[in-house]
């Protein structure tokens, strides 16, 4: 089986750390954290500074890295399918050297990436790559690959969506579904 997999949210909790540094940032400028996230330019500055910080020092999901060795080992492809990209802040222009690393520190093997792909273009991809299953955090992408027929399954270890057909909230869950839909 050919796996497509989302990196920020769905492999690491971007979200944790983006609020974590977003903090520390805010209380050194002497500003409010929502005032930063509100504002195009403010935000911009953010992430100018912080993204490669966030992208390498990120934390993995619990139990990610085992559940991809695992489905790695039964012969199954991963693809990573991800909408970060190297135009986003000027300050980060080697993102897949990033991501390469930090899948290494973890002792991931993987057998593609793909960058600035979400939504409309996510699903090309999925296209493009024949992929079987694409698992993604993002409702918005979910729906793009969905009607553009291909299999997709939410990663939503937060409860923060009502959608309770394909979704998982963890990993391990997640392997079971790929086991019981191969
Ligand atoms: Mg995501």
């Amino acid at each position: 089986m050919r796996i497509g997999i989302d990196i920020d949210d769905t492999i690491c909790c971007t979200s944790e750390i983006v609020k974590d540094r977003l903090e520390k940032y805010a209380i050194k400028e002497h500003m409010d954290p929502l005032d930063i996230m509100n504002n195009e330019e403010l935000k911009s500055a953010f992430f100018s500074i912080y993204l490669e910080d966030i992208y390498s020092n990120v934390e993995i999901k619990k139990n990610a890295s085992e559940v991809l060795k695992r489905l790695k080992s039964k012969g199954n492809e991963i693809y990573l399918i991800t909408a970060r990209s190297n135009y986003f802040v000027k300050t980060v222009k080697n993102n897949f050297e990033i991501i390469e690393r930090w899948m290494k520190e973890h002792n991931i093997e993987i057998d593609g990436i793909v960058a600035s792909a979400y939504g409309e273009e996510k699903a090309d991809v999925c296209k493009r790559y024949n992929i079987d299953l694409m698992i993604d955090d993002d409702p918005y992408n979910y729906q793009k690959i969905i009607s553009s027929g291909i299999k997709c399954v939410l990663f939503d270890d937060k409860e923060k969506y009502e959608l309770k057909d394909n979704y998982v909230s963890n990993w391990l869950e997640l392997e079971k579904y790929i086991e019981r839909n191969r």
